[in-house]
C-alpha cells in the first residue's frame, strides 16, 4: 500500500443506513482538516470475515461494528482488549500495519464520559446503580460502573438467565432483581440506567413503574432515538438529573477516531449539532 493513501474507516452492520457514525466521523475529519473518509457498509454475516480480511488491503485503518456483528467479530479478531473480552463484544476494530485485527469495546468508556460531561456532579461511589436490561450494552455499562467504583449494581432483565450470567461474569457486586420488580430497585439507586431497547423508535415503551425516582438521582437512557424518551421525561419530572444516550455514542467514537486518524477529537456542541442535523 502506498504511503500517501487516504485513510478509510467505516461502520459494519446490517442494517446500517440509520447509523449516525458517518456524520460524526466526517464532521471531525472536516473540523480538523484531515484527509479521510468514513463509510457505512451493510455486510451480511456470511461475508463478515471476507470483508474484514479485505478492507485493510483497500486502505481501511479500522471499522466500527454494530448489530448484528458485535459478538461475531470477536472470533475473527487476532487481538482482543481485556474490556472487550469481559463484555464479550467489540464495537471498534483497528487494522494494524502487521495485518492483525485488534478488537476493542469503547461503549463503557463512552457511557462514563457522557455521564461525566452531562451530569458533572455525578458521584458514582455515592450509592448503588440500577440497570434495566442485560444485553450487550448492559455488559459494557456494568463493567464500566464497577471500574469507577459503584458499590453495588442491581440488574433487572426480562430474560432472567441473561441477568444471572452477569453475576457469574462480573461478581458479587451485581445483584439480580426480578423484571416484574424492576420498579422497586429504583428507590435506593444513586444512578439509574435504561440499557434495554424499550422506548426506542419502533419498539414498545418501557413500562417499569417509575414512582420510585426522586431528586438527586442521575438517570440515563442509552436510547437516543428519540433523544428524549418517555423514561427521561418522567425522570426529569421527578426531579432527577437526566442524561440522554447521544453523548455515549459521541464519546465511544473518540478513542477510535484518535487511533485511526491521529487526532483526539472533542465532543462539543458542534459535534452534537453535526450528528443531529
Ligand atoms: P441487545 O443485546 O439486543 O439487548 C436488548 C435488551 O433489551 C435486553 O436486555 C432485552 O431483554 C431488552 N428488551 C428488548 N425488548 C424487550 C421487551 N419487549 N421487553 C423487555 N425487555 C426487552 O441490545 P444492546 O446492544 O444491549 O442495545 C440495547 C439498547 O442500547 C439499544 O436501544 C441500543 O440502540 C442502545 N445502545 C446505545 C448506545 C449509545 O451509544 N447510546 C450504545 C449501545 C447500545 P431480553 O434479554 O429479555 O431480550
Amino acid at each position: 500500500m502506498s504511503q500517501d493513501r487516504i485513510p478509510l474507516a467505516g461502520v459494519i452492520g446490517s442494517p446500517v443506513a440509520h447509523s449516525k457514525s458517518p456524520r460524526l466521523h466526517m464532521h471531525w475529519l472536516k473540523a480538523h482538516g484531515l484527509p479521510g473518509h468514513y463509510i457505512p457498509m451493510d455486510v451480511a454475516t456470511d461475508d463478515l470475515e471476507t470483508a474484514l480480511r479485505t478492507l485493510p488491503r483497500l486502505g481501511f485503518v479500522g471499522v466500527n461494528v454494530t448489530i448484528p456483528h458485535k459478538e461475531a467479530v470477536m472470533k475473527i479478531a487476532d487481538l482482543i482488549t481485556d474490556r472487550a473480552a469481559l463484555i464479550g463484544a467489540a464495537n471498534t476494530l483497528i487494522f494494524r500495519k502487521d495485518g492483525k485485527i485488534h478488537a476493542d469495546n469503547t461503549d463503557g468508556y463512552g457511557f462514563i464520559e457522557n455521564l461525566k460531561q452531562n451530569a458533572p456532579d455525578w458521584a458514582p461511589k455515592s450509592g448503588p446503580a440500577a440497570v434495566l436490561g442485560a444485553g450487550g450494552a448492559a455488559r459494557a455499562v456494568i463493567s464500566s460502573l464497577l471500574e469507577v467504583g459503584v458499590p453495588e449494581i442491581l440488574v433487572a432483565n426480562r430474560t432472567r438467565a441473561r441477568s444471572d450470567a452477569l453475576v457469574q461474569d462480573f461478581g458479587a457486586r451485581v445483584t439480580v432483581v426480578e423484571w416484574v420488580q424492576a420498579g422497586n430497585m429504583l428507590e435506593d439507586a444513586a444512578t439509574v440506567v435504561n440499557t434495554t431497547s424499550l422506548g426506542m423508535v419502533g419498539k414498545p415503551e418501557l413500562r417499569v413503574p417509575l414512582d420510585g425516582l426522586r431528586p438527586g438521582q442521575v438517570v440515563n437512557d442509552l436510547v437516543y432515538a428519540p433523544l428524549q424518551t418517555r423514561f427521561l421525561r418522567e425522570a426529569q419530572e421527578a426531579g432527577c438529573t437526566v442524561v440522554d444516550g447521544l453523548g455515549m455514542l459521541l464519546h465511544q467514537a473518540v478513542p477510535a477516531f484518535e487511533r485511526w486518524f491521529g487526532v483526539r477529537p472533542d465532543v462539543d456542541a458542534a459535534t452534537r449539532a453535526a450528528v443531529l442535523r
